[in-house]
C-alpha cells in the first residue's frame, strides 16, 4: 500500500538488476494480442489513485531509471483534496511518457 522513497528505489534497483523489463498495462495488452513481444523477465507496476507523492516522489525514480508504469487516476479527485494530484502535476507526469494513465471510476466507485 506505502513505501518510502528510498526504499522503493531499492526495489526498482534491484528489480532492474535482476532482469526484469517494466511494461504497462497497455504494453500487456499490445504483447496479449500480438503487436509486441514479451520481454524476458516482464513486471508492469502500477499505481492507485493519483496521490500526489506520484508526482513528488515516484516520477524522480522513474526518470532516473527510465522506468515505465501505469497510474490508475481517479479523476473525479483530481486538485480536490490534498492527498491527490493538481492538475498541474498530472500533466507532468503524463508530459514524462514514463507514465500510462488508465480508468479508475470517476469517484473511486465501490464497484462490487
Ligand atoms: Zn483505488
Amino acid at each position: 500500500m506505502n513505501v518510502n522513497p528510498y526504499v522503493f528505489e531499492e526495489q526498482i534497483k534491484t528489480l532492474l538488476a535482476a532482469g526484469y523489463t517494466f511494461v504497462t498495462a497497455k504494453d500487456l495488452g499490445d504483447i496479449l494480442d500480438g503487436k509486441m513481444s514479451l520481454p524476458q523477465k516482464p513486471i508492469v507496476l502500477t499505481f492507485d489513485d493519483g496521490h500526489w507523492d506520484l508526482d513528488t516522489s515516484v516520477l524522480p525514480i522513474l526518470k532516473k531509471y527510465n522506468i515505465h508504469v501505469t497510474a490508475y487516476i481517479v479523476p473525479g479527485f483530481i486538485g480536490t483534496n490534498s492527498d491527490s494530484l493538481t492538475p498541474t502535476q498530472l500533466q507532468d507526469i503524463i508530459k514524462s511518457g514514463l507514465v500510462d494513465v488508465g480508468a479508475h471510476t470517476v469517484h473511486h466507485a465501490y464497484l462490487k
